[in-house]
């Protein structure tokens, strides 16, 4: 059997057979692990950012809470070990219904970890009670400190629901996007955050500043600090200077899928984006309408089937990636070569450096390390 990826073919095999939800963790520990980027498309937040990539208040919720539960128990019966992250596109500390899904999957043998992205703007009553009932071991928070929007006050109840978090054990890490002006911050923020132990990991600034196109426009000077704000060397070569990453071996379609909020399954988010190709272009001048027909078959063609409706077909091996550029450090993390020089763990943006991770752990006591190659077995 072969997968309609675009892609040369590849062998894809069928689960031997489906595995009950119902696991003992004995029995877990030996399954495979598979890495879940899945996004909700709760479009509901309580800030509203100029810069907002997930537009939200331009776009329906498409959150429907009987599909999210259907996945979640779809998922929990693959032959594999999870480690999720959710792309809530919006705000989770407004939906108690994917609260309630991150808890049930925290507990759950054949999750490795579950994490998510945060303003972090919550009471602290209400992220106490959340931590309250989840596994704080298995629990990944990135949070997004929005300091343009929020008023100092509110700055300083977001650092000290951090230091909670931090507390209770979430590998919890401080996200920031590094505009060109802003670089004082975030020389204090990292060093407010690593004396509480917690990362700080910056994205880069992707777009005009002052009619500058960034990253591009980043000087020699940003990019020095900005290895260290982006956390990884790897973040930094992908995220910045936009590393060319087509031909790499890649977990994408083999040990790591990209789930739509509708249950649709791609090896990576970046098969949505695909460039246009000559047809698109020629049928422009012909009919607007027809590049946006021909780009949906495109990326019909490469989808691995629904997770509500079909069997988890993944290829047997990790297979080179296709696209030219891998931006998004959720998906950065899948290529082969990471999990040769990183530490995985069940937060999937956070990946460390195996020549310094005494150092590391020694620095940011939530960091632990996925068990060496669980994603290598079959
Ligand atoms: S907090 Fe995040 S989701 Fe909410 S408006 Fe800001 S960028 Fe958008
Ligand atoms: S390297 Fe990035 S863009 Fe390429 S297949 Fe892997 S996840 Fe997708």
């Amino acid at each position: 059997m072969t997968a309609q990826t675009g892609l040369a073919p590849v062998a894809i095999r069928a689960p031997q057979a489906r595995a009950a939800a119902e696991v003992t963790p004995e029995a877990a520990k030996v399954l495979p692990v598979l890495f879940v980027r899945w996004q909700l498309q709760f479009t509901k937040c309580s800030l509203q950012c100029p810069y907002c990539i997930a537009e939200w208040t331009k776009r329906p919720v498409d959150f429907r809470p009987d599909r999210f539960r259907r996945i979640v128990d779809r998922l929990l019966e693959q032959p594999y070990r999870l480690v999720i992250r959710l792309g809530v596109e919006g705000e989770i500390f407004l939906s108690p219904e994917i609260q309630e899904g991150v808890i049930r999957l925290s507990h759950h043998p054949k999750v490795e970890g579950i994490s998510f992205s945060t303003n972090m703007m919550a009471s602290d009553d209400k992220v106490a009670a959340f931590l309250d009932r989840a596994d704080c071991g298995k629990v990944g928070m990135g949070c997004t400190i929005h300091d343009t929007q929020i008023t100092e006050e509110q700055a300083e109840g977001f650092f000290r629901r951090i230091e909670m978090i931090q507390k209770r054990g979430v590998l919890v890490f401080v996200g920031y996007v590094a505009k060109p002006d802003r670089f004082d911050y975030m020389r204090r923020y990292k060093a407010r955050l690593d004396a509480l132990g917690v990362p700080f990991i910056s994205n880069e600034y992707n777009g005009a500043f002052e009619h500058v196109p960034y990253p591009e426009a980043y000087t020699s000077e940003d990019r020095r600090e900005l290895r260290q704000f982006l956390w990884t060397d790897h973040y930094y070569e992908m995220l910045v200077e936009r590393r060319n990453p087509k031909g790499k071996p890649c977990l994408a379609g083999h040990r790591y899928i990209y789930l739509g909020s509708d249950g649709k399954i791609l090896s990576c988010g970046n098969d949505r984006n695909l460039p246009w190709n000559l047809w698109q272009k020629a049928a422009w001048h012909l009919n607007k309408q027809w590049p946006a027909r021909i780009q949906a078959r495109r990326v019909r063609r490469r989808q691995l089937g629904n997770i509500l409706t079909d069997d988890l077909r993944l290829a047997d091996a990790p297979r080179r990636c296709p696209h030219t550029s891998c931006t998004c450090g959720n998906e950065a993390q899948a290529f082969f070569q990471v999990g040769e020089e990183y530490h995985r763990t069940r937060t999937l943006r956070v990946i460390y450096p195996k020549s310094r991770a005494a150092e590391l752990e020694a620095r940011y006591p939530n960091l632990k390390p996925l068990e060496e190659g669980a994603w290598k077995r079959s």
